[in-house]
């Protein structure tokens, strides 16, 4: 089993550095998925409110721990606040109930999922409460500041609820704010980030400002294919081209293993998602080859730019106002 290396953050503690994305785990065979990859070796789990399988995900982990595979603090258990909850009365109440689905006392990272505040959706009303505030195609925002979300959060800490906490899909700009009032920075950030959205400047960003860095979606279109997303479906997949083809035969590992090996080479934590007990022990085992400069440069030179993981890609034309 490969030994998956630590980053330490801010908050103090260890995040491993390879996890297990959840997104779009469909919640049948989701306890199996995770009891899985916990016998795989994985220790991270990336889930959240929105993905609608914290319950399911949790039956894996309690399965593995009952069976003495795992201790749950050596877990590292991830999940995040959806948009709907971002008003602060409403953040304790939600990280409760998330935790109740995932049957663990306390989350070891909590973030913002993203910078957008909905009006609230009671979880008797629909959970997950998803983008639309009847279920359908209103979009009612909330009045919420990103700093009253924040404070929210900061509180989950001396609470026990969460032990760090973090932020998802912020852009420079809005991390700047953060650190403005923040008295428990943001220990993580988590990004779309892959060969076509490379984001030097705010990794560089980052890195300045101890924040540590997880890249979603690392093979890039794969993730996007099926909403049927023109640049999704109209470029070449990350693993066909020609680039990752020659590096990848080079090292004798397969396309996506040099994908991820990018990431990780470049400091960032990866939660690449996979259903296959074989593509989960290939992903987990990117961290024990090196790319040579001129390899991690050439596959940064991909970069374009693109970003799939916007409301505007999933929205009717008439809502586009809204998130632009
Ligand atoms: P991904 O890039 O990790 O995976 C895309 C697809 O690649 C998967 O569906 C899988 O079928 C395939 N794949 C996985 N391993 C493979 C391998 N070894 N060989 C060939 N194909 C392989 O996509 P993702 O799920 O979008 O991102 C990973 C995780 O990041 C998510 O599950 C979720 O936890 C998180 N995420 C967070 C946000 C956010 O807004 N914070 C958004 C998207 C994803």
């Amino acid at each position: 089993m490969v030994a998956v290396p630590n980053i330490k953050l801010s908050s103090g503690y260890d995040m491993p550095q390879v996890g297990l994305g959840l997104w779009k785990v469909e919640n049948e065979i989701a306890p199996d998925v995770v009891y899985n990859a916990i016998k795989a070796g994985y220790r991270l789990f990336d889930g959240a409110c929105d993905y609608g399988n914290e319950v399911e995900c949790g039956q894996g982990v309690a399965r593995a721990i009952k069976e003495g595979i795992v201790k749950r603090e050596e877990l590292f258990i991830v999940s995040k606040l959806w948009n709907t909850f971002h008003d602060a009365e409403r953040v304790e109440p939600i990280v409760r109930k998330q935790l109740a689905d995932w049957g663990v006392d306390y989350f070891d990272l909590y973030l913002i999922h993203f910078p957008i505040a909905l009006e609230y959706v009671d979880p008797s009303v629909r959970y997950p409460p998803s983008w639309f505030y009847d279920g359908d195609k209103e979009i009612r925002l909330s009045k919420a500041t990103i700093q009253q979300t924040w404070t929210a959060l900061e509180a989950l800490v001396p609470a026990g609820l969460a032990r760090s906490i973090g932020v998802s899909n912020f852009q420079a700009q809005l991390l700047y704010d953060v650190l403005r009032y923040a008295k428990i920075r943001p220990a993580t950030l988590q990004i779309e980030h892959h060969p076509y959205l490379v984001q030097q400047e705010l990794l560089n960003l980052c890195k300045a400002e101890g924040i540590a860095v997880t890249a979603y979606s690392s093979f890039g279109p794969a993730s996007f294919q099926e909403f049927d997303m023109e640049h999704a479906t109209k470029l070449t997949p990350l693993m066909e081209t020609d680039a990752i083809k020659s590096i990848a035969a080079k090292h004798g590992k397969a396309t996506s293993q040099v994908l991820l090996r990018w990431a990780t080479q470049r400091g960032l934590a990866i939660i690449p998602k996979s259903t296959r007990v074989d593509y989960l022990e290939a992903n987990l085992a990117v961290t024990d080859f090196d790319l040579t400069a001129d390899e991690i440069a050439q596959i940064s030179s991909l970069n374009k730019g693109i970003r799939f993981n916007q409301p505007s890609n999933y929205f009717p034309t008439e809502l586009l106002w809204i998130f632009g």
